[in-house]
């Protein structure tokens, strides 16, 4: 199953056409047009489209530009630093041993799959694509054993940085350093868990004006993604539609040398296989 949103109504898509139904029409109701409602009742959605026959239906044509966040407003957006090895080194900074490295994206920063990002003035924003984690409903004090059980559905996510603000010697602020307006596009849409064949090892690529900056398998992860909401949950409650950023590859911007900043005009596409790709241009 993948479910986007299309000027702010649920949809189930199918990519191949860009084109879908609509959910709360196709549910007379059952289930109502805000994308973020769905996760609270997913198991009964997913029963609900298993039986819908939702294939056989009228579909609607949309535009790139009619697409939002599929996750809109969660409660909690959980992001995660140094995950993979070779990242760690470009940051110049030691791998995590103990637990990953968490901080918060906050959620005025989330935005849908295409447009626009403003670059705040004087700043140096980087780029970090990501697999984003879609929680299914409550997990809290989850074994690593079951955690795929309660996760809805994977997406794609740009971990947009401003790294003056972020590194800043006195004090660092990781958290507002990635919350600038916009600096948390995700989508194209949520493919639901068991369309992949291994959730755990996806081609994860990003491009700058058409040339290739990263280029990794999830599967290198440092703490993969039931281990991330294992040590998550041993301390709080993660919520249905609760969204986690999962962490970068290398090949940022801040790794280079010389190191490279987004500039205007600069169009960035980041992709997993099995989801789709972002497209963000710069101004
Ligand atoms: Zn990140």
């Amino acid at each position: 199953v993948r479910i986007g949103n299309v000027n702010g109504r649920l949809m189930l898509v199918e990519p191949e056409t860009n084109s879908g139904v609509d959910v709360a029409t196709l549910s007379h109701g059952r289930f109502g047009p805000d994308p973020q409602s769905v996760y609270a009742v997913w198991d009964d959605f997913r029963e609900f489209v298993a039986s819908s026959g939702w294939q056989d239906q009228p579909k609607r044509h949309f535009t790139e530009a009619e697409l939002g966040p599929p996750v809109p407003a969660p409660s909690q957006v959980f992001a995660i630093g140094l995950n993979y090895r070779d990242h760690v080194a470009e940051s110049g900074f030691e791998i995590p041993v103990s637990g990953p490295v968490v901080f918060t994206k906050f959620p005025t920063s989330i935005t849908g799959p295409y447009g626009e990002v403003i670059l705040p003035t004087g700043g140096h924003t980087d780029w970090e694509a990501e697999l984003v984690v879609v929680l299914a409903r409550r997990a809290y004090q989850v074994d690593a054993s079951q955690a795929w059980d309660y996760v809805a559905g994977l997406t794609v996510g740009q971990d947009l940085s401003e790294r003056l603000l972020q590194m800043a010697a006195d004090p660092p602020q990781f958290s507002l350093g990635k919350s600038f307006p916009g600096f948390a596009p995700t989508g194209p849409w949520v493919v639901s868990v068991e369309e992949f064949s291994d959730p755990d090892d996806l081609q994860l690529t990003c491009e700058i004006n058409g040339e290739e900056v990263q280029n990794a398998r999830t599967s290198r992860m440092i703490f993969p993604v039931p281990e991330l909401i294992a040590q998550l949950s041993s301390v709080l409650p993660l919520e249905a539609g609760d969204l986690i950023f999962t962490g970068t590859p290398s090949g940022t911007g801040i790794g280079r040398s010389p190191q490279r900043w987004l500039t205007k005009k600069d169009q960035l596409i980041s992709r997993i296989d099995g989801i789709g790709h972002l497209c963000q241009t710069f101004g």
